[in-house]
């Protein structure tokens, strides 16, 4: 049997990971046979998830973080809601999410059994507060905020959203799946260090150049995350707060390895970068007359027909669309002004005006 090319990097444009830093993919390679679920016999990568834990709370502004690295942000925000309802022991809860949130909260709804509020954006796609206020009651459980939306890179207003939440007694979840590595080199208040948020979604496999799969989940409270815990009487260690049992060492390793390399500035440089490139290329679509959304993180977002669209696919980029169209290109580590240059000079060859 043929040994499958490994994946090229070149044309993808729509992805939210990347390549891993060669730091990550060496501690990947060496941990591949361990298991950090059970960390009383897994002792070398537990204290390697405690480094990765300490450095995703310098990143976040907490002192003190609890929590762990889990699978991705679909597994981090599934836990955060689990925590929230478990903590709450509500009859009928709710959670509140603008309807920019990423679709990992509707899988969670249908898992947990907890009803899913979705509530408009407002027209630069950022939750209204109005309406989030709106749609809170005395049964809303937790209220999320996205910080660096999946489709068009948008922060919501967290401090806003906090005190929402929390005067109807409902914890505080921020999703900075993707944008956590990159927020701390802007002016945007999203983390432990602007609000009294209580738990937080930051993904290592993203920005943070991790290999797949390494999601980070952070809570304020160990209350909170004691609330996830079930007894694990087969295992060395007592109990665990991870949804999946069996975790991924590599993911761990390679976590710990990336942030010791990168953090602050390896994760600054790639940050200032890739907004220039998100910027550079917002200015060309503009020029050439398309509807660009002005980006605030290095994520762009533009109206391009389909038939434009498609033949791009057909000339092997890799893109997506938002949910209402757009082509959305996410300049993620990968992404070279090169290979964005390339793209533009494709795109003048495909269009149809
Ligand atoms: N949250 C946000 C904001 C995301 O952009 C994504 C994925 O892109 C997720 C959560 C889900 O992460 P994963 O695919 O690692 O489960």
């Amino acid at each position: 049997m043929q040994r499958a090319a490994p994946q090229e990097f070149d044309r993808v444009l729509s992805s939210m990971c990347t390549q891993p830093h060669p730091a990550a993919r060496e501690a990947a390679e060496r941990f591949l046979a361990t298991n950090p679920g059970d960390p009383a016999t897994y002792q070398a990568v537990a204290a390697l998830e405690e480094d990765a834990l300490s450095y995703l709370g310098e990143i976040t502004g907490l002192s003190a973080p609890h929590g762990y690295i889990a699978s991705g942000g679909t597994e981090a925000n599934i836990q955060a809601i689990r925590a929230a309802r478990n903590h709450a022991r509500d009859d009928d809860p709710n959670v509140v999410a603008p309807e920019s949130i990423h679709f990992s909260f509707q899988k969670a709804a249908d898992v947990l059994d907890v009803e899913l509020r979705i509530v408009p954006v407002d027209s630069d796609y950022r939750a209204s507060i109005g309406a989030v206020r709106e749609a809170t009651d005395d049964n809303t459980i937790l209220v999320a905020g996205v910080a660096g939306t999946t489709e068009f890179g948008r922060v919501d207003p967290i401090p806003e959203l906090t005190a929402i939440a929390h005067d109807v007694g409902a914890l505080m979840h921020v999703d900075a799946a993707w944008g956590g590595f990159i927020l701390p080199f802007t002016d945007h208040e999203w983390s432990f260090a602007h609000a009294p948020v209580d738990s937080l979604t930051i993904d290592p496999h993203k920005y943070g150049q991790a290999v797949v799969p390494a999601g980070g989940l952070l809570f304020r409270d160990k209350e909170v995350v004691d609330s996830l815990a079930v007894d694990t009487p087969y295992l060395e260690s007592a109990s665990q707060a991870s949804l999946t049992g069996t975790r991924s060492g590599a993911g761990v390793a390679s976590a710990a390895a990336a942030m010791r390399e990168l953090w602050p500035d390896g994760y600054r440089d790639v940050y200032e970068r890739q907004q220039a490139n998100a910027d550079w290329l917002y200015r060309e679509l503009r020029a050439r007359g398309y509807d660009a959304v002005e980006p605030e993180l290095p994520l762009v977002a533009a109206d391009l027909p389909d038939s434009e669209f498609a033949s791009l696919r057909d000339l092997g980029w890799r893109i997506s669309r938002t949910a209402t169209g757009e082509l959305r290109i996410v300049c993620m580590p990968h992404v070279t002004r090169e290979s964005l240059r390339a793209f533009l000079s494709d795109l003048d060859d495909v269009r149809t005006d």
